[in-house]
């Protein structure tokens, strides 16, 4: 993308409304405006780290076995009174009537929905496991909406839901989402310790919520230090190996890690004293397996081996994606703007040209963008004729991880400076390598953007 052809409306004064660092970037960075309370346009450079991290959710997801499928984000009240939830629910739900006078509701999660599709196309044990999901805008009334898209009323969210004949099967559907959950969130950059939590009005036992450790975050968590230790790291995994997966979850939900909905002080004091910690943290996803509420409630059954209806054993699973977002800058930033991670960064690197209209800055830095298109990469070219100085502040303040600087001075030598946008260092190089080199950083992280 040529700078002087895009849109990325970036301000130069901190937004008033703004308290926490992400929801500042975002707005300053032209990458959010607010249309209502709590409701976000995404700008293209939000939309497109949106639309990656929304990859990366799938490709991880299918690798574990979950099937991609759409609902809607308007669902009928019915399938509600039919499960309890439409009263149970609350303030939180945004209840809407269309015009013959039947009730609606803008979906804040879908267990309803996906129970109602299985129960009219799933009739036998032998359909079974199955696990389904969707990525989908859902809406909460939440009374304070804020810090940006951190807590929105509409937010973009991952839901996958579990289908299983045993809670032995249902239990390894639990495993298999905490394994691809770690892979996830550890592609976007980030360490989300999976903690022991309360399960809300979703209902059921056994669930861990994913946090990201941040002084923003709205959660009070505690753990052992040494649960900052672990990291899945590139190991190679088979999600139908249920031995290997529960290895995975055990590894990771052994040392004490909890939201202070189930923190327990006399758990906690048994940790040694300086391994303890408090801190806050940012949910960013969350796994329940609630057995059979929903498929007793709505009579979701298989016929199984012997002939006789069972009701299926569930759990659904969670990933705030577009908190997300916000969870990544919160844990990736400094004074002068964003730092994106590799994997997730909207452009892979900025090529500036500080001398534009010199002609053989123009022709190098047009060579560059070009060579680095055709290896697939996605550049930003800042081609405006602008003071290098205000081309160096944007760049900086959108965050890019690489940055190729172009100008007569280093061309007269053979080479462009290559910059870390992490480190601050940079290296002379000659075009080519510079491209290289990059080729060869992203080699593992391309994620199809937009
Ligand atoms: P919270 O406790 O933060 O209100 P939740 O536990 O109600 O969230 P879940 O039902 O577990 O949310 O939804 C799955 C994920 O969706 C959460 O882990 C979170 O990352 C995200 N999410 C939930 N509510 C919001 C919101 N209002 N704005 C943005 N993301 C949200
Ligand atoms: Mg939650």
């Amino acid at each position: 993308m040529r700078l002087s052809r895009y849109f990325l409306p970036v301000l130069r004064e901190n937004p008033a409304e703004a308290q926490i660092v992400s929801h500042r970037l975002m707005l300053r960075a032209g990458m959010i405006k607010q249309a209502a309370s709590g409701i976000y346009s995404w700008l293209p450079l939000g939309f497109k780290v949106l639309r990656k991290l929304e990859n990366i959710v799938h490709e991880e997801q299918m690798r574990a076995g979950h099937i991609p499928m759409l609902m809607p984000t308007l669902q009928s009240a019915d399938l509600w009174r039919e499960s309890g939830r439409y009263d149970d629910y609350g303030e939180e739900m945004l209840r809407i009537t269309d015009r013959h006078g039947r009730d609606m509701l803008y979906g804040p999660t879908n267990e309803e929905l996906i129970t109602d599709i299985f129960r009219a196309h799933v009739g036998s044990y032998k359909d079974l496991p199955l696990t389904l999901y969707h990525i989908q805008w859902k809406f909460r009334d939440e009374v304070r909406p804020r810090f940006g898209v951190m807590r929105g009323r509409e937010f973009f969210m991952k839901d996958g839901y579990n289908f299983d004949l045993t809670k032995k099967d249902a239990l390894h559907a639990y495993n298999r989402h905490l394994v691809s959950y770690l892979r996830t969130y550890e592609r976007m950059g980030l360490q989300a310790i999976p903690m022991r939590a309360d399960s809300g009005p979703i209902g059921g036992d056994d669930t861990h919520e994913f946090l990201v450790l941040a002084d923003t975050g709205e959660s009070e968590v505690f753990y052992d230090s040494k649960v900052t230790d672990l990291s899945f790291g590139d190991r190679e995994i088979d999600y139908d190996d249920v031995a290997q997966c529960q290895g995975v979850l055990d590894e990771f939900t052994s040392l004490y890690a909890r939201t202070d909905e189930t923190h327990d002080e006399a758990l906690f004091n048994a940790i040694p004293e300086e391994r303890r910690r408090t801190a806050r943290g940012i949910e960013v996803g969350q796994i329940f397996y609630f057995g059979t509420k929903y498929s007793d409630a709505m009579g979701a059954n298989v016929q199984g081996p012997d002939g006789k209806p069972v009701p299926v054993h569930m759990g659904s699973h969670g990933i705030g994606v577009s908190r997300l977002v916000g969870a990544i800058i919160e844990a990736s930033h400094d004074d002068k703007g964003i730092i994106w991670p590799e994997g997730v960064t909207p452009f892979h690197a900025g090529i500036i040209n500080v001398k534009q209209g010199d002609s053989e800055a123009d022709a190098a830095c047009e060579a560059i963008y070009k060579s680095l298109q055709a290896l697939g990469l996605d550049p930003l070219y800042d081609d405006r004729d602008e003071r290098a100085g205000g081309k160096f502040a944007s760049m900086d303040l959108i965050g890019l991880p690489w940055r190729i600087t172009v100008g007569p001075r280093g061309l007269k030598n053979g080479v462009v400076e290559l910059t870390s946008r992490r480190t601050g260092e940079s290296e002379d190089l000659p075009p080519k390598q510079a491209v290289e080199k990059l080729a060869q950083i992203y080699a593992g992280h391309l994620v199809k953007g937009i």
